[in-house]
């Protein structure tokens, strides 16, 4: 199989910063090995010894935070401030798995007639972590920090777009005192997968990225019977039902849909407003979008930085092109800023209708639909009718009724009165074509462990 170089390309210049050589299928292969070499010493190691490397990792990260962020800025345009905030939020993962995992993963005893029975969480082997580019070391840790506490190994195939972050984990977790194997960074690109998941040594997969993508992964895993869990695409809902502390909601409105420069799987992409509050609504969250200003993404001033990549700038834009020629309004935005970089101007549609482009596709960028819905019913029926079912918000001063809402949504997290976010103790994952299973808190540290059942007379 031919090599293929992966490159760091900074979306600001659109420069090659840098470029690697792809493994060969041998080197792959031998990656697998040592991997399963390493699996049969780190598993019988105690849980509290595999959790101390993890909280050296943790150290180690916040020493490193200035370089990691800058590496993160460079290589996928993430606006500086937001790349420590990401530094910061995994050094609390990396702790929070070094201290608590050990604890989430101790033997559940069950009540019996007679003798003992115990269910204790055992790893399974190695693991192959497939993860994007969006948040290049948030999307690792919360898959890794869990795994490696539990005696788990893994191979990460990271984006193709973000190597030198792939790299900086891999010396992070072998500086944190990882043997050899434990952690180990696979430079292959995604059609390259396939052949790794193939192998009988590796025994789970957890893929983030495109419903594309994690169908094709799952599929081949389901050949082996190996365990998948699959974070995949999301368009959220953000539903907006009482017009009291509105400066609130637009906070929250812009944050979440334009953090990350809206390349976030729980970005508010889709707003869904109430008719009395809707006009103030559309007018105020485009004096929002406008007042923003392209820039250098390592300046602390920059307010709208590039997207990941020139393909995911003109993906976008081709996006919002086709649903308005199919009718749609666009009120702001719309357009490549004329300027080097992938730059796309913050962007809203609104009066989008079901065979829409954007009624349908997940728009991975700074771009928001605002529907006008009549009421609370309205408001649910219209967020369900989407095929992905990751996250949502509600936002409404009486919090019966947000609840109610809520409790309709076909998502697997609901934020009320606040901007989606993560946090290392709290459950991670969707429904429908956004996926299945959970990454953080007890729930993701127990996807891929063994639930052994120890009945004792
Ligand atoms: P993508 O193209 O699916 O890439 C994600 C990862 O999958 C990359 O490492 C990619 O490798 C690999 N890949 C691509 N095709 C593959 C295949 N056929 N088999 C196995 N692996 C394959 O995703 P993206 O478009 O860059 O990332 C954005 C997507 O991720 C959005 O849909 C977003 O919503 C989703 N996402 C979900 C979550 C969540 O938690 N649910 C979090 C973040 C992002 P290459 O780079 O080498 O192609």
């Amino acid at each position: 199989v031919a090599r293929t170089s992966i490159q760091s390309i900074n979306p600001y210049q659109n420069e090659v910063l840098r470029e690697f050589p792809a493994m060969s299928d041998e080197e792959a292969d031998r990656a697998v090995d040592q991997a399963q070499r390493a699996f049969q010493e780190w598993r019988w190691l105690p849980a509290a010894e595999r959790a101390q490397a993890v909280c050296r990792a943790a150290d180690l990260m916040q020493q490193r935070r200035d370089g990691l962020a800058r590496t993160v800025t460079l290589e996928m345009g993430k606006l500086i401030e937001e790349s420590y905030g990401e530094v910061d939020l995994v050094v609390d993962i990396l702790r929070y798995y070094g201290e608590q995992g050990p604890e989430l993963l101790a033997d559940e005893p069950i009540t019996v007639d007679e003798g003992t029975a115990v269910v204790t969480n055992r790893p399974l082997g190695v693991l192959l972590g497939v993860m994007p580019w969006n948040y290049p070391l948030y999307q690792v840790a919360r898959f890794a920090a869990p795994n490696l506490v539990a005696g788990n190994t893994i191979l990460l195939k990271h984006a193709s777009n973000c190597p030198q972050s792939a790299l900086a984990l891999e010396q992070l977790f072998r500086d944190a005192g990882a043997p050899d194997g434990v952690y180990t960074n696979l430079f292959v690109r995604g059609s390259g997968i396939g052949r790794i998941i193939d192998n009988p040594l590796v025994q789970g997969v957890s893929l983030t990225g495109s419903d594309r993508a994690g169908a094709s992964a799952a599929e081949r895993a389901g050949r082996r019977i190996d365990k998948t869990v699959l974070e995949l695409g999301g368009s959220d809902p953000f539903i907006v039902l009482d017009g009291r502390d509105f400066d609130r909601t637009i906070d929250a409105a812009v944050v979440g849909r334009l953090g990350n420069m809206g390349q976030s799987c729980v970005s508010a992409k889709r707003m869904i407003v109430v008719s009395d509050v809707y006009n103030e609504f559309v007018g105020r969250l485009r004096q929002r979008f406008e007042a923003l200003t392209p820039g250098d993404p390592m300046d602390p001033a920059t307010t709208l930085g590039p997207l990941s990549s020139e393909e995911a700038a003109e993906n976008l834009v081709s996006q919002i092109h086709d649903t308005v020629a199919q009718g749609a309004t666009l009120v702001t935005g719309g357009r490549r800023i004329d300027r080097p970089g992938a730059f796309v101007e913050p962007t809203i549609l609104t009066d989008v209708r079901r065979g829409m482009r954007a009624y349908h596709e997940e728009l991975f960028g700074p771009a928001a639909v605002v529907y006008q819905v009549a009421n609370d019913h309205e408001a649910a029926s219209l967020a369900n009718d989407n095929p992905y079912g990751l996250g949502g918000v509600v936002m409404c001063r009486d919090l019966d009724r947000a609840h109610r809402v809520a409790e309709r949504l076909d998502t697997g997290m609901v934020w009320v009165n606040h901007p989606t976010s993560s946090r290392p103790e709290l459950p991670f994952g969707g429904i429908k074509c956004s996926g299945y299973g959970r990454e953080l808190s007890d729930l993701g540290i127990k996807e891929f462990v063994n639930r052994k059942l120890i009945r004792t007379f």
